[in-house]
């Protein structure tokens, strides 16, 4: 990815954090009336953990209860 070198930007931050790759989540929308299919979020290593699908919304149609991760 341009622009996004992720070995020189691993230095900017504490190697003690030690979770790794900041985490990615696939979610689905599962509303009926949503023409979404799904997208992805990306963490940053700031993220709290436990941070899940639930503290999100649909992007398109608002919809907080509808989200629903891909297990990958
Ligand atoms: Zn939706």
């Amino acid at each position: 990815m341009p622009g996004r070198a992720s070995e020189n930007g691993a230095f900017m931050f504490d190697p003690d954090v030690g979770a790794g790759m900041p985490k990615t989540l696939e979610v689905a929308c599962t509303d009926e009336d949503c023409d979404l299919d799904m997208f992805e979020l990306h963490y940053t290593y700031d993220m709290p953990d436990g941070t899940g699908v639930e503290a999100f919304a649909c992007p398109y149609c608002g919809s907080a209860d509808a989200l629903e991760e891909i297990q990958v």
